[in-house]
């Protein structure tokens, strides 16, 4: 097995949607008994079962794609109608069953950030992709439009609704993240609701009607009433916690002194040097290393050199 990644989460290289499968049931009905089947409950979290005590992984962190992706025959002899398709794997399909569709609840829970920390990339994009969707399915069951339920489509990727025909695709929400720097110093902020020391660069959700760009410098004004001169993009990230998508820059802002608002308990600027004999001393801890708000600090500090 490969080992994980560097660099932040979820990037891929993930499974080949393989689209066009998603409109040929006999194929996938097919392709089921030898899929890989990842089984993720209300919660978003997967679930597997425990082998016997003498093999089994203590917790759920120590958990590996061979433990949690089950084959399809393993589940049921036949594809089940909640099975949504996730794509391929060379020739292997994967799904994503939610748990309640389970006769019996399987006892093994792991959660997607011990997965993202453990496991190769393309099994932990997997997980992602299928937590991501499986939110979008628990929280649009019924038509916003007209409020009759709806009828999944599409492998799991539509729903459509019986009364007005109107078709509903997943969702993902877009946020800016951004590491706004004076050309000198890097500009940071935490939330009264974080542990003690943790400070991450700013971020916030885009807005209806809204750029990306504008999304930016509206709320790094909104949490540090600091002006954004200008914006740079670097990359992006998914970011399913629940269903987000997390666009990630770099910006240049005014040499201001922050001032916080009831977003963040504190803004400040930190040169290099600062930064690092803070982190150094334990007074600062900066987001883990799969969030791309680690990549843009660290690029930052990279550019300082
Ligand atoms: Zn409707």
């Amino acid at each position: 097995m490969s080992a994980v990644p560097p660099g932040f989460a979820f990037r891929g290289p993930g499974l080949d949607r393989a689209e066009l499968l998603r409109d040929d049931p006999a194929r996938l009905d097919a392709l089921w008994p030898s899929a890989r089947v990842l089984v993720v409950d209300a919660e978003g979290l997967a679930r597997f079962p425990r082998p016997p005590r003498e093999t089994a992984p203590a917790t759920g962190a120590e958990a590996m794609p061979g433990d949690v992706a089950q084959r399809g025959d393993s589940l049921s002899s036949a594809r089940p109608a909640e099975a949504s398709l996730l794509g391929l794997d060379g020739d292997t399909a994967w799904f994503v069953l939610p748990h309640e569709a389970l006769a019996a609840p399987l006892d093994g829970r792991l959660g997607l950030r011990e997965a993202a920390a453990t496991w190769p990339a393309l099994p932990a994009a997997a997980l992602a992709q299928a937590r991501a969707l499986l939110h979008w399915q628990h929280r649009h069951r019924y038509c916003g439009a007209c409020g009759q339920a709806v009828q999944r489509a599409r492998a799991g990727y539509s729903a459509r609704c019986p009364g007005c025909q109107l078709e509903h695709y997943p969702r993902t929400d877009p946020a800016v993240i951004v590491a706004v720097s004076d050309g000198r110093r890097l500009l940071l902020g935490r939330q009264a609701s974080w542990p003690a020391g943790r400070w991450s660069v700013l971020a916030g959700f885009v807005e209806p009607g809204e750029s990306l760009e504008q999304a930016l410098v509206r709320e790094v004004m909104e949490e540090a009433s600091v002006p954004v001169l200008s914006t740079c993009y670097s990359a992006s990230q998914p970011w399913p916690f629940p269903g987000s998508l997390m666009v990630g820059f770099h910006a240049l802002g005014e040499p201001v002194e922050p001032k916080v608002s009831d977003e963040l308990e504190q803004a400040r600027w930190f040169t290099r040097a600062e930064l690092e004999a803070a982190v150094a001393a334990g007074e600062v801890t900066l987001s883990p290393r799969l969030s791309i708000s680690r990549t843009l600090i660290e690029e930052w500090l990279a550019q300082q050199g």
